[in-house]
């Protein structure tokens, strides 16, 4: 089937002391309705820049797409003006980030939040609005809710707030939600029911997700296909399975083994060693070469294409040439 939303492409560089920065640096992705394909990497890798770019909201300047497509439902997003985009966020595409204090306004209470965001949507009465938002309260596992609906931001805890941002997420029933960290900043018990909420809302209303993450347990819980990014580029692409029984790419091996085993009593984190390099136009060669086990001379003197395999399985590393022989580049993948 076609994708709901598809990044073809995109290139966002951002313009800062005379040098220009290829945060996002030729990424495509799909999402397919009821489907959650996790973005994953770290900081810096440019999947919140990706994010961002779906929604058309890289600040600007310094931020600017400078080239590729976003197909939501066949519509191109890169044309779009500000006045559609608006009608098409927190309607048919919701974003959920990870701190949700900044998200709420802290003058107006929870009940007046989620009834405007219901009224942006709905012809209803405030009466009519005020019973839904005591019912996507509920919904979301909010105990008390009709009080809490009266309730201002700083009364609730954290976790109650990231509740009350997927409740508004929620809101206007969309077809798509990006959750960016959505749980990063909670505790373990937490961070669990809002996983469990989201997923709820995936099979009952086939919502499609796209959720960013630097956590790959929370990416082996919750999503069905992996992308994952290094330094502005997809270096490899798979299933959930896939990516984390068989990981190709030497960064996401990395990746894996710093996974704590949640049965083993020594819990130290693995960490891949050496630093990030940050994405640059005149880079030469495989951006991961500095932190690679694997690196050899090429890999310092050209820059590796993304082979893809016929299932869609893809990475982006010169070991799996020979391995790969139907790959072709990302760029030449025809929609
Ligand atoms: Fe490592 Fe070379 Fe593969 Fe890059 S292309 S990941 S440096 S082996
Ligand atoms: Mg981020």
């Amino acid at each position: 089937s076609e994708p709901i939303l598809t990044v073809q492409d995109l290139h966002t560089h951002f313009f800062t002391d005379n040098k220009e920065v290829p945060a996002v640096d030729g990424v495509s992705i799909d999402l397919h309705k009821g489907e959650v394909v996790g973005i994953v990497g770290e900081s810096g890798c440019g999947k919140s820049v990706t994010s961002l770019s779906i929604m058309q909201l890289v600040p600007n300047p310094p931020g600017k797409i400078v080239n590729g497509n976003i197909y939501f439902k066949g519509k191109n997003l890169t044309d779009a003006s500000e006045k559609q985009m608006r009608k098409i966020r927190g309607n048919e595409i919701s974003m959920i980030f990870q701190e949700p204090m900044t998200s709420l306004d802290p003058l107006f209470t929870i009940g007046n939040q989620l009834i405007e965001a219901i009224r942006i949507h709905q012809k209803v009465s405030k009466k009519q609005a005020k019973s839904s938002a005591i019912e996507l309260l509920n919904l979301v596992g909010i105990p008390r809710a009709s009080e809490v609906v009266d309730e201002f931001p700083h009364q609730l805890s954290g976790g109650m707030r990231q509740r009350v941002m997927i409740a508004m997420a929620m809101s206007c029933d969309p077809e798509v939600l990006i959750a960016d960290e959505p749980t990063t900043a909670l505790d373990v018990t937490i961070q669990a029911q809002i996983l469990d909420l989201m997923r709820k809302l995936n099979k009952e209303k086939q919502t499609s997700i796209l959720l960013i993450t630097h956590d790959l347990g929370v990416v082996a819980e919750m999503c069905d296909r992996v992308v994952v990014m290094y330094s502005g580029k997809v270096v490899e692409e798979g299933t959930v399975r896939e990516i984390l029984k068989d990981p190709k790419h030497p960064y996401t091996k990395g990746l894996i083994r710093s996974l704590p085993n949640i049965k083993a009593t020594d819990q130290k984190l693995y960490s891949i060693p050496g630093t990030v390099m940050r994405p640059s136009l005149d880079q030469v060669g495989c951006r991961f070469a500095p932190r690679c086990d694997y690196a050899f001379d090429r890999c310092w003197e050209e820059n590796p294409e993304l082979l893809e395999q016929d299932t869609g399985r893809q990475v982006r590393c010169f070991l799996y040439e020979k391995e790969i022989e139907r790959g072709v580049p990302s760029n030449d993948r025809t929609y």
